[in-house]
């Protein structure tokens, strides 16, 4: 049997790939620090697993309305009206299970072979591989070190085009941890307003910022709201990856679209999971400050950690929980000294090159590790550092 002829462009997210090796390494006995997957380490708050709990005695357990529960769908509006300053209603809220298959069904719903959508690049792989899926054309929107990892604007208003259907932005950002800072959105949002084309902006890391500032959104800039998807979840601020719930806030023509692939595919998300998302978008939010603020010790102490390896380069990260640093000064390809780093020194990371091509020479980091294990980890790259140094 042979499969469908869409599934040669679909990609894979290579951090599940090298989890599965790492596991490997230890099966075997060896010692791996995980900073390959992106997930807070962190425990999921008590009192949103208690909601949990107390959902599933009450007998939440049943198939709920496809786009959501009301009362959390209200919770959303109320959330994202007040975090981003503009004026959204449950009729713009569409609640999935995860961040993730809003990327998907917002994708699904509005691309055709032919469009095309600029991405970010290096990028969160499942933009690319959801574009090409679909038989649109994805168009990179290179993100460089030398602009803290934000846009090139000028390159940006070359790309744009008659075809461009779609543009995905991702701030705070996965893999490279920038933040597009305020005046460049705005210019963006300038560049787009008068044209016909939807963006994307992801925004699962939205709370996880070191500035005095929340990162900026696009939809604060007159006429965008109408035509952007806020993509959003629960998996990073509330570290409940695992639960599987996010949401779209989008247009209400949108969200009947989502709502129909929806019922297509899941019918809708667990009932008793939404119920604990009130309790945590209404609860005390003090465990995402406890969390930050934890993050940013661990970020200042592993970049000045990785900054010290002979031919590694790590600018301060603004957002996310990622350190990207450039490790050309190594001498070896990025592909190999992944791949190498958690062969010899137990050290699971990406290859920036799996991000895309702008990657390449990078190597991702994530630093949702206890701070013993990530200065353990800077001692392993160091140790291997004198072999590469010496050659
Ligand atoms: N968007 C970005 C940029 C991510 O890094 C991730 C997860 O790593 C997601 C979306 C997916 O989030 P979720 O696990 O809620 O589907």
């Amino acid at each position: 049997m042979k499969l469908a002829e869409g599934m040669q462009r679909i990609g894979v997210e290579h951090a599940f790939d090298v989890l599965v090796r790492a596991r490997a390494l230890e099966a075997q006995g060896r010692s791996v620090i995980h900073l390959e997957i992106g997930e807070p380490d962190f425990p999921t708050p008590q009192h949103i697993v208690d909601a949990a709990k107390r959902a599933l005695d009450e007998g939440w357990t049943h198939y709920g309305p496809t786009l959501g529960d009301p009362q959390l769908r209200a919770a959303i509006a109320v959330e994202v009206s007040r975090t981003r300053g503009v004026e959204v209603g449950p009729q713009h809220i569409a609640v999935v299970p995860g961040a993730k298959p809003i990327l998907f069904f917002s994708m699904m719903a509005l691309l055709e072979p032919g469009d095309e959508v600029i991405v970010p690049n290096p990028e969160f792989p499942i933009y690319e591989s959801m574009v090409r899926y679909l038989g649109a054309t994805p168009v990179a929107m290179p993100l460089e070190e030398s602009r803290g990892f934000s846009v090139d604007l000028d390159r940006f208003r070359a790309s744009l085009g008659g075809r461009t259907k779609m543009v995905v932005l991702n701030s705070p950002h996965n893999p490279t941890g920038g933040v597009i800072p305020r005046a460049d959105m705005e210019a963006i949002a300038a560049l787009l307003r008068e044209r016909d084309v939807i963006v994307l902006t992801d925004e699962v890391y939205c709370n996880i910022h070191y500035g005095t500032e929340p990162p900026a959104s696009i939809v604060q800039f007159p006429g965008m709201l109408e035509k952007t998807i806020i993509l959003d979840g629960f998996s990073k601020t509330y570290a409940m990856t695992g639960w599987r719930m996010g949401y779209g806030v989008m247009p209400e023509w949108l969200v009947t679209a989502v709502g129909k692939l929806m019922v297509n595919s899941n019918s809708c998300t667990a009932s008793f999971t939404q119920r604990a998302g009130i309790a945590a978008l209404e609860g005390p939010q003090d465990s995402v400050g406890i969390m930050v603020a934890e993050l940013r010790r661990r970020r200042d102490a592993f970049c000045a950690g990785l900054n010290q390896v002979p031919g590694f380069r790590c600018a301060l990260p603004g957002g996310a929980f990622y350190a990207f640093a450039n490790v050309t000064g190594t001498g070896m390809k990025s592909s190999e000294l992944a791949d190498f780093l958690l062969s010899e020194g137990g050290v699971a990371c990406l290859d920036g090159a799996t991000f895309g091509q702008y990657g390449d020479g990078y190597i991702r980091f994530s630093y949702a590790n206890s701070l013993a294990n990530l200065l353990e980890a800077v001692e392993r790259i160091k140790k291997l550092a004198a072999g590469w140094a010496r050659a």
